[in-house]
């Protein structure tokens, strides 16, 4: 299918980025890896009448780390395939690196950004899913100020945030990664590189062998990635040394009551439920093996 026609501008800063918002309202869209938008043009899903391709604007390309406090910057424009690269991100924001290699394939990962995953909110999206595990802070600019938003405060819905007309996500921020912190990143879709059917980021903190706090999000579930706040609450004070794969029953009761998946073209909401405890227990016991 061919796209309708739009107007296209090569913005080469953020001001004319803000200049052109104003300019153009909302029949203008920012293009920034093209590797969502695009293909949502194409089949007519969306049709903005201008758009604003920031892919140029280099104060919102590349990976900073700051020590005390312990923090990694991550500018809007990384692409997946530099995240995947990065050694900073490895080493402070395991998460993050344990679960980019589960997005899309390489020819996307390279011009597809992490800036455009959280602003588009696929709730099967991975990033989103480890913001939330992570509480990452999404940092919002517009025309003579910026702000900062939580990541449980930034996804509103299904392909919703809180970005306001006007603004641009420039950057996310993470805290650095503790000593005693554990994550995992796991996801189970029918190929690999395909949207998950459920996917899960883990994020605790030991106290010698006890989990003393948990994060745990879903995505793929409902329309946006979910905390599990009550299996989270059923976790601590745990042991960290799951023997066994299968959720114990008091966790999986708990995560029952925290979720309310849909059902897809490929498996019903009851399914999904199912199995988001099976891969949370997995992933548990193999947190546990790999800490030993
Ligand atoms: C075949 C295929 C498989 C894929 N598989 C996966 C997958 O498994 N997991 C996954 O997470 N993704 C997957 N994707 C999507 C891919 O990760 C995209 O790169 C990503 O979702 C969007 O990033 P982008 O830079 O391409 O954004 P674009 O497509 O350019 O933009 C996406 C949306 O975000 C807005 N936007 C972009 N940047 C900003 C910004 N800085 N500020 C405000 N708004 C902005 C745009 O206006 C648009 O609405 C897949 C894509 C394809 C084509």
């Amino acid at each position: 299918m061919k796209t309708e026609d739009f107007k296209y501008i090569k913005a080469t800063s953020l001001e004319e980025v803000f200049a052109l918002q104003a300019k153009y309202g909302e029949n203008a869209q920012i293009l920034a890896g093209g590797q969502s938008l695009i293909p949502m043009i194409n089949l007519r899903m969306t049709s903005p009448a201008t758009l604003i391709d920031i892919s140029g604007l280099q104060d919102l390309k590349g990976i900073t780390h700051q020590r005390s406090p312990g923090r990694v910057a991550i500018g809007a424009l990384t692409t997946h395939a530099q995240i995947l690269n990065s050694k900073t991100v490895t080493e402070h924001v395991p998460l993050l690196a344990q679960a980019v290699p589960h997005v899309a394939h390489l020819a996307i990962r390279n011009s597809g950004t992490i800036g455009g995953s959280l602003a588009l909110a696929d709730p099967a999206a991975e990033y989103p899913c480890v913001a939330l595990a992570l509480n990452a802070q999404v940092v919002l600019k517009r025309k003579g100020g910026e702000r900062r938003v939580s990541a449980e405060e930034f996804f509103q819905g299904l392909y919703k945030t809180a970005i306001e007309p006007g603004e641009v996500l420039t950057a996310v921020e993470f805290l650095e990664a503790a000593q005693n912190q554990r994550t995992f990143f796991t996801e189970l879709a029918r190929r690999k590189g395909d949207y998950a059917l459920v996917g899960v980021a883990i994020n605790l903190t030991l106290q010698g062998s006890v989990i003393s706090s948990a994060r745990l999000a879903f995505m793929a579930l409902e329309d946006r990635p979910v905390l599990a706040k009550q299996a989270m609450k059923s976790l601590v004070g745990q042991s960290f040394n799951s023997t066994t794969p299968r959720l114990s029953a008091n966790v999986s009761d708990a995560l029952r009551k925290d979720i309310s998946p849909w059902g897809d073209l490929q498996v019903t909401g009851e399914t999904k439920s199912h199995l988001a405890g099976v891969i949370l227990g997995r992933a548990l016991f193999e947190m546990a093996a790999q800490n030993v």
